[in-house]
């Protein structure tokens, strides 16, 4: 058998890959890898820092299971205490000295003959593992509108995720692009400094109220000293956002009550009807991600704010054209304009079987056998993949159910001999039929909107359709059944193995 330089490499260092490298140090596992591109750890919680960057899921919830913050200052975090935490996860477990920084990695293939990953880390000295384990996260890569003459633009031009903080935005006249999760948490924060703030808005979000609030002094001293109230607390908070699937998922109706809260903040805080009816939906709320927010719509009815909803025409250097023609001069554009999501792994990065590119296994969408494995690419599992996402709940929920999905497999992997394991073509097929027929009464597909869940073709490639315990128990063992199994002493294996000893 051919050793790997290591067993495992994780790529990144967000919430999955920084989960499955504590969960593999919890059980004794050492050989392992991880690559991250950027200079820290963190992920996506490193790579955005806009102005009012927070997260919209409770910081009780939206944590490690297995390492309880008591010390969350607020029930939604800004994002650089996740960081922070983040950071204090990786320094407790020693993960750094783990972790190869500024290693963005390239390419990675599959080698048949060894039941080997090749791993090649841009500018960097390749390595091998029998596992691979990918934290990239699907909202990672940026994605650009394509209207004509951006490149034209001559002033200051940016994404919400790569957020210029040495350009000082006082006095000057913004353009934002883009009316979503990241714009309705940074627009109020810069309206005050702007001297005109112009919101280029194509779909108006449905936004209710936030939840949040300051944590007291008190209430940490007895998380701390109670370790037990946390994870009650912790617990509520799920079953209080788990019970939302029923109206996401199960009868689209219920979602009536929340669009009425939607309509009363409009209400409540706007109070030029011109404006109210720009920003009120046509849609069922929830068929795109709900927002929370107190200080957006707020923002909107400031004099110096302008929402804009006839389209762009073009760029120019100095300004943003509108279809009715008229030119918004604009001396800065910042882009919130979200990310690529349906298509998480750019072409000509990972190959599989018979040197296939994923994104030709993916040419009809993409999919995998329980959000993690896609068959022809053995050994390879993705945290946050296909179908994992939530529109009602935390996301690290759905992570440690596939990182324990991963665990059972490694352990299986090694116990029984085996040199990898393929997800079966015909089970991922039927697997994905299956998750198909259950978004059919969603309200993501009967809500009347377009949302970045959607693909091309209009298949839900993003969320999760059920209650997120219905995937926990899903991912609680490692189903070989659904999978090809090829052992360590299979032909293929001693033909590489001879190949290699002639070399
Ligand atoms: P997003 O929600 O996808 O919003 C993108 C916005 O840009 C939408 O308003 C979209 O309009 C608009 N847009 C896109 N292309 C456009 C074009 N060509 N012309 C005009 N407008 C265009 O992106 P995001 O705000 O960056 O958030 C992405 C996801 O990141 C969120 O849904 C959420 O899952 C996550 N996120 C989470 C948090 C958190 O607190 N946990 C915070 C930020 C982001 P349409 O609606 O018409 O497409």
């Amino acid at each position: 058998m051919t050793t790997p330089d290591y067993d495992v490499a994780i790529i990144g260092t967000g919430f999955s890959g920084l989960g499955m490298a504590i969960r593999l140090k919890q059980q004794g596992d050492e050989n392992f890898i991880i690559f991250e591109r950027n200079d820290d750890v963190g992920g996506t919680w490193y790579m955005n820092h806009y102005p009012g960057c927070a997260c919209d899921v409770q910081s009780h919830l939206y944590s490690f299971s297995f390492e309880p913050n008591p010390n969350w200052s607020r029930m939604f975090s800004p994002q650089a205490e996740i960081q922070a935490y983040l950071a204090r996860c990786a320094d407790k477990y020693r993960l750094r000295d783990k972790t190869r920084f500024n290693s963005n990695v390239e390419k990675m293939h599959f080698d048949e003959g060894t039941g080997l990953w090749t791993i090649r880390p841009e500018g960097g000295k390749p390595v091998t593992a029998r596992f691979v384990v990918c934290g990239l996260g699907p909202l990672t890569r940026p994605s650009f509108p394509d209207i004509p003459g951006l490149d034209s633009f001559e002033g200051k031009a940016f994404h919400s995720q790569h957020w210029d903080h040495d350009h000082d935005l006082r006095g000057k006249r913004v353009a934002v692009i883009g009316t979503g999760a990241s714009a309705i948490q940074f627009v109020p924060q810069i309206a005050p400094e702007v001297q005109q703030l112009d919101l280029y808005q194509r779909t108006p979000p449905w936004i209710i109220p936030k939840p949040d609030r300051r944590i007291s002094g008190i209430e940490k001293r007895l998380f701390r000293l109670i370790p037990g109230l946390q994870r009650a607390w912790r617990r509520a908070i799920y079953w209080s956002l788990e019970s939302r699937v029923l109206a996401f998922v199960i009868t689209p109706k219920l979602m009536k009550a929340f669009q009425m809260v939607g309509q009363w903040h409009i209400r409540r805080n706007i109070r030029d009807p011109e404006l109210r009816r720009k920003v009120t939906p046509d849609y069922t709320i929830g068929c795109k991600r709900v927002l929370i927010s107190d200080d957006y719509y707020p923002a909107l009815d400031r004099d110096n704010v302008d929402v804009i909803t006839s389209g762009i025409r073009e760029i120019r250097p100095r300004g943003v054209v509108t279809e009715d023609g008229v030119e918004h001069p604009c001396d800065t554009l910042i882009f919130g304009t979200g990310f690529q999501a349906t298509e998480p792994l750019p072409r000509n990065m990972v190959f599989g079987r018979g040197g296939r590119d994923i994104l030709d296994a993916w040419r009809d969408g993409i999919e995998a056998y329980k959000g993690t494995t896609v068959s022809g690419f053995p050994n390879l599992f993705i945290l946050t993949g296909p179908n994992t996402g939530l529109g009602h709940s935390s996301m690290v929920f759905m992570i440690e159910s596939q990182i324990q999905y991963v665990l059972d497999a490694l352990s299986i992997l090694r116990r029984e001999g085996l040199k990898f394991v393929d997800a079966d073509a015909e089970v991922q097929r039927e697997y994905n039929e299956a998750l198909q027929a259950r978004m059919a009464g969603t309200v993501w597909e009967t809500g009347g909107c377009r949302s970045w869940y959607m693909d091309e073709n209009g298949k839900n490639v993003s969320l999760w359709p059920g209650f997120t315990w219905q995937f926990r128990l899903q991912t609680r063992r490692f189903d070989t059944a659904a999978y090809e199994l090829c052992h360590l002493d299979d032909s293929s294996d001693n033909a590489a193995d001879l190949d290699l000893r002639a070399a």
